[in-house]
């Protein structure tokens, strides 16, 4: 109903249960008229010389050239000679920071009903340098590599997005009485970064006790900045508090600006195919993608739609206790749209 030109957003609909759940936002976004125009990309069946994966190198220019996109879960193909489809992802669109939120989702009884959190992970660096070797039999090392200058981007992303999200503290997470260099360096540069941001409260925690807060009161945190091996246990245990990984979405942000949001989950091979998938966290992702190009009125829309689904219990997948098919569920939403 607008007359501005749409918004040209990527599409990776994925592997096993990716299109089935790619459908169901396609159809929630028409529904709801949200102003994108989807160029879709599907990986490849044979190497793409130029990225060294079944990403082609199409699809990889479709993100750059966007600027946003969203992505279905990938399944890698066994055997040699390719990188692994997220890892180039990662890798040539440079995502350096992996979002996840994370809050209750009302109705949908857990353990907690006051979970809002913000989980922001180092992504490129830290323990997952993938530098590990032999030294002797006997004996490995592996190097975790931290630098200033990504600890400074991952903490400046931390700080703006607390303060464009109406967010009041920031936690840095790290074990830097044992790591004293490396997360030592990791929590100079987080400090550094607070000082510019004198209205957020900043404050150090140490990975083991913010485990303990989390689990006895996860309120007690508000938005979580951490090395890579650190946030991907965090995240993962925060995703716990909530429902599990079928509920939770997730956004990668790079280099230049670009967002491409994602759900955490695989692609369910068990399921795949069979109309059962739960769209929840491919359609919450989709959700953050929203906000990040500022669509913040069809972004609350679609959100208390899914949520007021949820929360009504009439219509719910299989994996929260319910016999509802996927497309049963996303015309649930739509109705509610
Ligand atoms: P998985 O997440 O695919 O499945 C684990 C379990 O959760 C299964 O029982 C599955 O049915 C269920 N499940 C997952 N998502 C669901 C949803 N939306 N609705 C309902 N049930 C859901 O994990 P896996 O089995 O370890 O991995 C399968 C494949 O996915 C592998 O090839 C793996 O490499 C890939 N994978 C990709 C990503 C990604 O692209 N980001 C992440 C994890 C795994």
């Amino acid at each position: 109903s607008s007359a501005t030109a749409p918004i040209r957003a990527t599409l990776f609909p994925g592997d096993g249960i990716g299109p089935e759940i790619a459908e169901s936002v396609k159809q929630v976004f028409r529904t709801a008229e949200v102003p994108i125009e989807w160029e879709e990309h599907y990986v490849g069946d044979q190497i793409d010389p130029r990225t060294q994966s079944f990403l082609t190198w199409e699809s990889l220019e479709s993100v750059r050239k966007n600027g946003v996109g969203l992505k279905g879960p990938m399944a890698t193909p066994i055997g040699k000679g390719h990188r692994s489809l997220n890892l180039t992802l990662r890798k040539e669109l440079n995502l350096y920071a992996n979002v996840r939120p994370c809050y209750s989702l009302p109705g949908y009884k857990t353990r907690y009903d006051n979970v809002n959190l913000i989980t922001i992970r180092e992504n490129t660096e830290g323990e997952y340098s993938g530098l590990e070797h032999q030294v002797v039999r006997g004996v490995v090392e592996s190097l975790k590599i931290i630098t200033r200058q990504a600890s400074l981007r991952v903490a400046e992303y931390a700080f703006h997005y607390a303060k464009t999200h109406g967010r009041e503290r920031v936690s840095a997470i790290h074990k830097a009485n044992i790591m004293q260099k490396t997360d030592g360096l990791f929590l100079k540069c987080c400090h550094e970064v607070a000082e510019k941001y004198p209205e957020i409260t900043y404050e150090e925690v140490v990975i083991d006790n913010c485990c303990m807060m989390l689990v006895k009161n996860p309120a007690l945190f508000d938005v979580l900045v951490m090395p890579n091996l650190y946030g991907d246990i965090i995240s993962d245990l925060c995703a716990g508090l909530i429902g599990g990984l079928g509920l939770t979405p997730s956004c990668n942000i790079g280099e230049g600006g670009i967002a491409l949001a994602e759900a955490v989950h695989g692609s369910a091979p068990d399921i795949a195919g069979k109309n059962l998938a739960n769209p929840t966290a491919l359609l919450l992702s989709a959700v953050t993608m929203l906000r990040h190009l500022n669509l913040h009125d069809k972004a609350d829309r679609i959100q208390n739609a899914i949520l007021s689904t949820i929360s009504e219990g009439k219509y719910r997948t299989a994996d929260l206790g319910g016999s509802s098919t996927t497309t049963d569920f996303t015309k649930a939403i739509c109705d509610h749209l």
